[in-house]
């Protein structure tokens, strides 16, 4: 992988995400890419923000603590970002390590979130997963589970509860975008009763295979790996 490949790679990108934007009458500065560095070593992972991307998601907590302590990283201005699945054990080193943690998916894990986030004096920003498609493997809470869970987000006070994040079927079953609109509605519907910690404006859902999709319908932030480390 060349840094020339990763410019043109990342180009591309970027002008999809324009042109989606454009589509549905939208600003493309109101969507955040977070270009996904699982793929590749701190080396290779280095070209990306060289070309100009400076938000990083990660989705294994060793993978992201390791990175964001890597010598070959460290002189660059990175916003980590944990997009994966979060374990209990793993929170405090990932708290410490990143900007925003997308895929809150269980009460219990918002509860471990808050306790550490106390305990470190740090307030982050965290996304609540909604398992949109239906799939029973994944993880997320069901639209039912979000309704009354929201009512009760005041007890997290060390927490700040910015949006909802979502993925797409892996079968396309439903189809990308009726996910992503299902997420758009639920958010309209729901946030007159989140109480005043949270607010409910970031989307963070789009992969490589299905972002315009996912813009259409309203995505803040998109979670861009494979298409950025094509080879030519
Ligand atoms: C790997 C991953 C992505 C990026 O997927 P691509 O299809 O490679 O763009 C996005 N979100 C999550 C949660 C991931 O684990």
């Amino acid at each position: 992988m060349t840094l020339d490949t990763v410019r043109r790679n990342l180009a591309r990108v970027r002008e999809q995400i324009a042109r989606a934007a454009a589509e549905s009458g939208r600003t493309p500065e109101k969507i955040r890419l977070v270009g996904v560095s699982k793929y590749v070593d701190s080396v290779t992972t280095r070209l990306l923000v060289e070309a100009g991307c400076h938000d990083l998601g990660e989705s294994r907590p060793q993978q992201l603590w390791s990175k964001a302590a890597a010598p070959e990283l460290a002189d660059l201005p990175i916003n980590w970002h944990f997009i994966g699945h979060l374990q209990r054990n793993k929170v405090e080193r990932t708290l410490a390590a990143s900007s925003l943690i997308h895929a809150v998916d269980s009460e219990r894990l918002l509860h471990a979130i808050n306790e550490s986030a106390e305990s470190q004096n740090l307030c982050p920003q965290v996304l609540l997963e909604v398992n949109c498609s239906g799939e029973t493997a994944k993880h997320g809470f069901t639209a039912d589970e979000l309704r009354s869970f929201l009512p009760t987000l005041g007890a997290y006070p060390n927490v700040q509860i910015t949006g909802l994040m979502t993925m797409a079927a892996l079968d396309n079953d439903p189809p990308a975008e009726k996910s992503f609109e299902t997420l758009r509605l639920l958010r309209d519907e729901v946030q007159r009763s989140a109480p005043p910690n949270v607010s409910l404006t970031e989307f963070s859902m789009g992969m490589s295979g299905d972002f315009p999709a996912a813009i259409r319908q309203g995505a803040t932030l998109v979670r861009i790996g494979s298409a950025l480390w094509e080879e030519d």
